[in-house]
């Protein structure tokens, strides 16, 4: 799981902390569960990733605190893990900027007001910070919807919904 002891610098905690998030898929898991994806089939079924890569990623974010089993057997994210939420937007943004010409994937917003969310997560309409449970995505100007008949957990996560708010089956 974790990187090699050799790792360049054991007093970074950039290195410490890629050591939990900086493996393939690990950040898309993260993605999807703030999405409101919680059951493995869903994850599976999102993410197309093999189901013992899959087993191993969950099993290790659980072992770092950052998802937590429900006694339904699914997997939601703890406090630790929701405070990896302005990490996953400043490098959708950064992605936006960069590899995305026709304007950003998905557009964030404050669901009360439907206010733009900022990079920094400051709504446009009533100037506060909103909390991650409070915002709202929906696909963006640079939103490529592909297959025309999407899984049925990509049809969920194709039309605006509130993070965290766990997928309506
Ligand atoms: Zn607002």
């Amino acid at each position: 799981m974790a990187l090699p002891s050799t790792y360049a610098d054991r007093n970074c905690s950039l290195a410490r902390a890629l050591e939990v998030v900086g493996e393939r898929w690990t950040l898309l898991i993260v993605r999807d569960a703030f999405y409101g994806v919680r059951k493995f089939g869903d994850f599976a079924t999102q993410l197309g990733i093999p189901r013992a890569v899959l087993t191993n990623r969950l099993k290790a974010l659980v072992h770092e605190g950052v998802l937590e089993r429900t006694a339904a057997g699914d997997y939601q994210l703890t406090d630790k893990g929701v405070e990896l939420w302005p990490i996953l937007r400043a490098l959708m943004a950064w992605g936006d900027e960069f590899y995305s010409p026709r304007g950003d994937k998905r557009t964030l917003r404050h669901d009360l007001d439907g206010g733009l969310l900022d990079h920094e997560g400051r709504c446009a309409q009533c100037g506060a910070v909103i909390p991650v449970a409070d915002t709202r995505i929906e696909p963006g100007p640079g939103f490529e919807a592909g297959n025309a008949n999407p899984d049925p957990v990509s049809k969920l996560l194709n039309v605006p919904r509130r993070l965290l708010e766990p997928l309506d089956r």
